[in-house]
């Protein structure tokens, strides 16, 4: 039998085909690393690396998993890379190492991952992915990969302010849980920034696919007032609380801010932490060792690693109610650097506008992947010759299967744009079937088999 060349595949559509590009061959937390990911231009707009996000998020066994996006956010120099190296710890431990012994680590072993303190030099502001990505598995069933993402202000300007906002901004549209990483208290300025997403919550919960975000944890870090409210979720709980309450007389966008926070989140939670100790804070030969850190501090780190990380607690990200998988939050990704790229921040409409092309893009993709499914099963490789008219039977089929999936997901935006992709759907479908029928006419047989016949007919003779 003939060997088939393999169908080249097209990279039409929008959604680029990449091929699978290893990360790193080794899963030891000392060969990963924080790949920058966004980072600023000189003029203040922002810039994807699509090439280190895609070689993330399209790899072969990452790609069609549910994202669980950890971003820790928050002015500089307050401990949130820091943060994150313990949380790397527990990922490695519980999901690489599956379990044994203490996640915490030894007493003398220094703090790896996210780089931390970063002496004197100026860290560049935006965001860093882990490049070590951990897979787990929920309790239904549901097969995730955990994505850690590292969040860089400035602190020395005027000029910054934007590109810290708008770092905010981002990481709390990516992920599922953002970390709103505080200093001290919960202040009346740390609502400012929140304001944008509860406009933004409004206005998406018009198109009727329930909260646009999943969890929003405060974090205050070198709590001291333990009289009034102890350290760890409880008396974090208790905080939040009281700081929702609205005062009387206070200005109209704060309260709004506070009554609207809870409709724009599935989940609101805040966290008080100790002091990590002098070591931690002062000596700037600390190298992150367990055995300098403030056992109140260590046994806070206990009770909120496991609480955001555990298997039963991870928090997968979602859009209108549907999961999003890896390499739709690449096209999230795209969509809100498109909009974030200004001088002035984007209208919570544009936004909006932005998430719903992004939206139909994904839902486009996974009825393209439906078809393609269906055909290559019926003609694909291995597959014999087929008539054009059975072919075309298959593809009307596939067509179908592949329209119903992308009608029946329920998709951010309205009618008229979910028409105007339905139609570019139908024209990348039209181009596929090309493809196929090119493919099933090569293996078309040829008739030079009878010659042959007879020419060993004719020797055994
Ligand atoms: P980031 O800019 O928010 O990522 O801050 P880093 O994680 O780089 O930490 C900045 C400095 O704060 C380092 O010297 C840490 O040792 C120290 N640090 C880390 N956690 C805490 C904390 O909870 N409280 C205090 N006071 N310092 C911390
Ligand atoms: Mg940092």
């Amino acid at each position: 039998q003939l060997e088939h060349p393999q169908r080249i595949r097209s990279s039409g559509g929008r959604i680029p085909h990449l091929k699978y590009l290893p990360i790193a061959a080794s899963e030891s937390l000392a060969s990963g690393r924080g790949i920058q990911v966004v980072s600023p231009s000189p003029d203040h707009s922002f810039h994807l690396d699509l090439e280190a996000l895609s070689a993330l998020l399209l790899r072969e066994d990452l790609k069609d998993r549910a994202v669980v996006v950890v971003s820790v956010a928050g002015a500089f120099r307050k401990g949130k890379s820091f943060l994150l190296d313990f949380f790397l710890r527990y990922l490695h431990h519980t999901y690489i190492l599956e379990g044994s012994g203490d996640w915490l680590g030894s007493e003398d072993e220094p703090l790896r991952g996210f780089s931390w303190r970063g002496g004197s030099k100026r860290d560049t502001t935006g965001l860093l992915l882990w490049s070590q990505p951990f897979k787990a598995t929920l309790s239904n069933g549901e097969k995730v990969v955990i994505l850690l993402m590292d969040t860089q202000g400035t602190f020395d300007s005027m000029s910054t302010v934007h590109d810290n906002v708008t770092v905010f901004a981002l990481s709390t549209m990516l992920s599922s849980v953002q970390i709103y990483n505080l200093s001290q208290n919960i202040e009346e300025d740390d609502l400012q920034q929140l304001q944008l997403f509860t406009e933004y919550g409004r206005l998406a919960a018009r198109g009727g696919g329930g909260k646009p975000f999943q969890k929003l944890q405060m974090l205050v870090r070198d709590w001291s007032f333990t009289s009034d409210y102890a350290y760890g979720a409880e008396g974090g709980r208790q905080l939040l609380e009281k700081w929702l309450e609205i005062p009387e007389g206070q200005h109209e966008d704060l309260q709004a801010v506070r009554r609207d926070i809870t409709s724009c989140f599935e989940e609101l939670a805040c966290f008080l932490m100790p002091h990590p100790g002098l070591i931690v804070a002062r000596n700037p030969k600390f190298d992150g060792k367990i055995s300098d850190i403030d056992p109140e501090f260590k046994k806070s780190l206990r009770e909120l690693v496991p609480m955001l990380l555990a298997p039963q607690n991870l928090v997968p990200k979602r859009i209108q109610g549907a999961a999003v998988r890896a390499r739709d939050l690449l096209l999230y990704f795209k969509a809100y650097l498109g909009v974030f790229n200004g001088t002035e921040l984007p209208q919570p409409k544009t936004i909006l506008q932005a998430t719903a092309e992004a939206n139909n893009l994904s839902a486009v993709a996974e009825a393209r992947a439906t078809y393609d499914a269906q055909m290559e099963e019926a003609s694909g490789g291995a597959q014999p010759y087929m008539t054009p008219a059975q072919l075309d039977k298959e593809h009307r089929r596939a067509r179908d299967k592949a329209l119903e999936a992308f009608r029946s997901r329920r998709k951010l935006g309205g009618q008229e744009l979910a028409s105007s992709y339905e139609t570019q759907l139908i024209k990348e479908l039209d181009e596929e079937y090309k493809e196929f029928s090119a493919h099933n006419e090569s293996k078309k047989p040829r008739m030079t088999g009878t010659p042959v016949v007879f020419a060993g007919v004719a020797l055994l003779g």
